[in-house]
């Protein structure tokens, strides 16, 4: 399961392990009226809490992930799998769905 917690100020972070193995905190947010059947905007805070990186991660109607990180191109042409970001929003979806399909 994704490690989904909240800060101080009460948005969602979900923590991402890098191919390292460093974790990086996310902010995770939804997108209203998706092109997509699903879509979510993750941030990644620095250190300081500021912006490091931006990526759009969704989920098409045929169902298929994509992500706009240079690592899920690079990933699918070569490996076949997706990038860390789908693995964990894929992750979360699963869970909210538990709690709406039905
Ligand atoms: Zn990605």
């Amino acid at each position: 399961m994704a490690d989904i917690r909240r800060t101080p100020g009460g948005l969602p972070i979900v923590r991402i392990a890098d191919s390292q193995g460093r974790l990086h905190d996310y902010t995770l947010a939804v997108v209203v009226r998706p092109v997509a059947r699903w879509s979510c905007r993750l941030i990644r805070l620095g250190a300081s809490g500021e912006v490091a990186a931006e990526y759009l991660v969704q989920h098409w109607p045929h169902g298929n992930w994509t992500c706009t990180c240079p690592d899920f191109r690079m990933r699918r042409r070569k490996l076949g799998r997706p990038c860390k970001h789908v693995c964990a929003v894929a992750d979360v979806h699963g869970f909210l769905g538990a709690f709406t399909d039905g």
